[in-house]
């Protein structure tokens, strides 16, 4: 639960989700790689060049510290952000990959001229299939190719559908983390096909994929930002 900004009423009443509900999502996506860390570094370095958790650590750290010298005073600024912060701090490939997830999530949310105070579900989900396909694009990596892809892209549908379907933001928050957790596991027998992991070739297959498992726990940080904003 942390400090955090103890402002606003984030995911609360009428669905509106706010600076402060993006700032707690930043939050507990800080956190949570902190926390796990050591684990994301021991699945790179099973496939990779063993950096990933202290990348991610470094550069969430940095986007804290942003968000607290400059509070966001709309969801648009919070992710443009967390998102420029990322590609400056991040060595590495998943730096860019994230940031620009970030940064075109804020984009697609923001409001030209006159900052928006908050944003709906629906448009929360629209935002972070943006993201999805900025990290596609970028990366020129698809589902099946053993990156943050399987991760995102299946949280990025469940979320849509839930939205879609008329559920409770924190449900359709929940599935969608549910999705991604189940999109990380899925990556354990795939062969990497994009990144440094591809360079193993089938030696890669039987470990789950660093990237995909920092993004379970970003979208499960949008989860429980959901719970921990959300008014009463
Ligand atoms: P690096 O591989 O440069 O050391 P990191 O270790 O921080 O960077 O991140 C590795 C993760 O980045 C991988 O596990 C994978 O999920 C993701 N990744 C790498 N290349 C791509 C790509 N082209 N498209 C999508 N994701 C990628
Ligand atoms: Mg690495």
């Amino acid at each position: 639960m942390g400090a955090g900004t103890g402002a606003g009423t984030g995911a609360g009443g009428g669905g509106g989700l706010d600076a402060a509900f993006f700032v707690a999502w930043l939050e507990e996506a800080a956190g949570e790689i902190a926390r796990q860390r050591d684990r994301l570094t021991e699945l790179d370095a099973a496939i990779g060049d063993a950096d990933h958790g202290t990348n991610l650590d470094r550069g969430f750290s940095e986007v804290l510290r942003t968000l607290r010298e400059t509070p966001p005073a709309s969801p648009a600024q919070a992710l443009m952000a967390a998102g420029a912060t990322l590609i400056r701090r991040v060595g590495g490939a998943s730096g860019p990959l994230y940031g620009s997830a970030f940064r075109q999530m804020g984009k697609t949310l923001d409001g030209g001229e006159a900052p928006r105070p908050s944003v709906t579900p629906a448009e929360l989900a629209e935002a972070f299939s943006a993201g999805v396909v900025a990290v596609e694009r970028l990366g020129k990596a698809a589902a099946g190719d053993k990156t943050m892809i399987d991760a995102l892209a299946p949280a990025s549908r469940a979320l849509s559908h839930a939205v879609r379907d008329g559920l409770e933001v924190r449900e359709a928050l929940t599935r969608a983390a549910r999705a991604a957790a189940d999109g990380a596991r899925a990556t354990v027998p795939m062969t990497a096909r994009r990144g440094r992991a591809s360079y193993l070739g089938e030696r890669s297959v039987g470990h789950e994929d660093p990237g995909a498992a920092s993004s379970a726990l970003i979208v499960t940080a949008l989860a429980t930002a959901a719970s921990r904003t959300a008014a009463g």
